[in-house]
Parts: structure tokens; sequence; C-alpha cells
């Protein structure tokens, strides 16, 4: 898994991924990404919860 962060970029800002324990960190805007079964999710949580909150908001 070592040599697949090497090339895994932060998708907003190509910014490099440091590995930690359980969650990849770019290093440029610090946004952290889950790691599940060795894999790095690149779907940042925050930004899927502020498109769930903003779809909301529209609708109502
Ligand atoms: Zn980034």
């Amino acid at each position: 898994m070592e040599k697949f962060v090497e090339y895994v970029l932060c998708p907003s800002d190509k910014g490099r991924l440091r590995n930690e324990k359980d969650f990849y960190e770019c290093e440029k805007c610090g946004t952290k990404y889950k790691v599940t079964n060795g894999i790095p999710n690149l779907i940042p949580d925050e930004a899927e919860n502020l498109h769930h909150k903003n779809t909301n908001i529209n609708r109502k």
C-alpha cells in the first residue's frame, strides 16, 4: 500500500496524500480520506455532507 499512496492525489487540488493510521490526509488542503479495506476513499465526507445539506435546503 505504500507504493499505492505515492500516486494517490487529492481530487480537488492534486495535493499529495499522506498516509496516517486509518486515513490519508492531503498535504495541501488537509482533507482526510478514510481507508476502507486498504483502499483510500477519495470522496471527502465533509463535501458529501455539504452536498446533502444543500440538496435538502433547495428542496424545502
Ligand atoms: Zn487537497
